[in-house]
């Protein structure tokens, strides 16, 4: 997505050879109209799939399925990274391992918003290791839902996580892929 790239290439800042930070337009200060754009492509990548549903992550994957949810006209879910007080009823988990803060962690969904033989839409901002992904499908899985695609906004695509998902048998579709940082610069892979 040339939009995109474009904003990466203005305002991405490469950290130690190894993440990007995108705060200024994704991570914690959002663009809007590039959040509606973005949604609109990534409804367009799964329209044939009977999407039932969208599950994501706190907190980034929330604002970049929200787009999607409204193009696709279907409900969303966001995934917790700590169970709340308020999670009185029972919930399905699956630990993840954090490529960013280093430590494992439990997400939850409530019983309750993943109702059994649904087609859901996986959406997450980054794609590193495929960590929080797979932890995501496993989850969505142990509800007897089905893994219908897993859309991503940036992919590093020179770490595993894609390689990983594809083998488990996932549709991934990124909106961007990194083949390389290369002095303190994102090299693309052209699609
Ligand atoms: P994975 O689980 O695939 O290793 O990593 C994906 C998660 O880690 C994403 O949900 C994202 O929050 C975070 N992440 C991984 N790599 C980056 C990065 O380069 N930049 C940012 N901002 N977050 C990243």
């Amino acid at each position: 997505m040339e939009l995109l790239k474009q904003r990466i290439m203005e305002e991405g800042i490469v950290l130690n050879n190894r993440v990007l930070k995108v705060d200024s337009f994704l991570n914690h200060q959002i663009d809007p109209k590039l959040f509606v754009a973005m949604g609109k492509e990534i409804a367009e990548r799964f329209k044939d799939k009977g999407i039932q549903r969208i599950v994501t992550i706190e907190a980034s994957g929330i604002a970049v399925a929200l787009p999607v949810a409204i193009e696709m006209d279907v409900p969303l879910v966001f995934a917790r990274k700590k169970k709340s007080i308020l999670m009185t009823d029972d919930v399905y988990h699956s630990v993840v391992y954090s490529y960013t803060k280093e430590e494992n962690y439990d997400v939850t969904i409530s019983k309750r918003f993943l109702p059994e033989g649904e087609k859901v839409l996986i959406i997450d901002d980054f794609l590193a290791s495929g960590e929080a992904a797979m932890g995501l499908c496993k989850l969505v899985e142990s509800a007897g839902d089905t893994v219908e695609g897993i859309a991503i906004v940036i992919e590093k695509s020179f770490q595993p996580g894609r390689e990983r998902l594809e083998r488990a048998g996932y549709d991934v579709q990124s909106l961007v892929r990194i083949k390389a940082f290369e002095n303190d610069r994102c090299v693309f892979i052209e699609e």
